[in-house]
């Protein structure tokens, strides 16, 4: 379905973005890996001894200078960037507003959100004069209907939107397509194994499916949103939750689930 396409995934090094590296690779694509772990090196690694195609590069995602050289690396290696996934992300600042500092705030919106500014800037122009680009970013359902104790992690996914919809409208005329992926709770190593097992658990209780979401469930969409066959797709919000959210509609749940992930009295 990729083959041909040169794609750039952040946050690559492990989790969602290591699934879909290798899920884009076996498609076809050639794949720039970005991470600011060198644990990187591993999934090109891993995708090179598979027979596909790719190249590290670590970096920090909220540096532009960073993000532009890593960019040009990749042009280097493959060719021109076809194909933007913006996943790189953290979500460890965990604290009520009045306990969140301006640092920790500061931080993961120059991660989560203007990390994918600085990415676009270091696409764009080679997709604009090639009249062909996707940028996919992997955004959160924290992103429409927020977090308790999360408040930056959810604004930064929430800003991914507003970015989103905003390239949709600029760039549409030059063939290039952007879209959000708003993922529920996947079953990544940070899930599985740092995440309070009882937030865990009573979360996937709301889950209609009764489980945890996959990473390469996550990499099956960006492939599709990636091709050719998706062209009219663009400006999307698409939750991808085993429909989780809409458990967090009726009142009751919505209770109980504040319970649950809410701060304690
Ligand atoms: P993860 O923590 O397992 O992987 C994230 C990767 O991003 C790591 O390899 C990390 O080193 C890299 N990274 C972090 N900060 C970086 C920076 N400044 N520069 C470059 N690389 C950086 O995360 P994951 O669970 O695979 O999630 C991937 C994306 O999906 C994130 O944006 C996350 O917010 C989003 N998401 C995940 C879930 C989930 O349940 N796992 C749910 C919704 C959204």
């Amino acid at each position: 379905m990729l083959a041909g396409k040169v794609v750039m995934i952040t946050g690559a090094a492990r989790g969602i973005g290591r699934a879909t590296a290798r899920l884009l690779a076996e498609e076809g694509a050639a794949v720039g890996l970005a991470d600011r772990s060198p644990a990187v090196e591993e999934t090109a690694a891993e995708v090179t001894k598979a027979g596909g195609r790719a190249i590290a590069v670590t970096f920090d995602v909220a540096n532009p200078e960073a993000c532009a050289r890593g960019a040009a690396a990749v042009r280097d290696a493959f060719g021109p960037i076809d194909v933007l996934v913006n996943n790189a992300g953290i979500v460890d600042n965990v604290a009520s507003i009045e306990r969140m500092t301006h640092e920790a705030w500061t931080r993961e919106l120059s991660v989560n959100l203007t990390g994918a500014f600085n990415m676009v800037k270091a696409v764009v122009e080679p997709m604009i004069a090639r009249k062909w680009g996707r940028i996919i970013s992997i955004s959160s359902i924290a992103a429409t209907g927020g977090l308790h104790n999360q408040s930056a992690y959810a604004a930064s996914k929430a800003g991914l939107v507003g970015l989103t919809e905003s390239l949709t409208l600029e760039l549409g005329r030059h063939g290039i397509t952007a879209n959000a992926i708003l993922p529920g709770l996947i079953g990544t190593e940070n899930v599985r194994e740092r995440m309070p097992s009882e937030l865990r658990d009573g979360a996937v209780r709301f889950v209609p499916a009764r489980r945890l979401g996959e990473p390469l469930e996550i990499g099956y969409l960006i492939a599709f949103l990636a091709s050719d066959r998706a062209a009219f797709i663009n400006g999307a919000a698409i939750p991808i939750d085993g429909g989780f959210t809409l458990n967090m509609l009726p009142l009751g749940s919505r209770k109980e689930i504040v319970s649950l992930l809410g701060p304690k009295p």
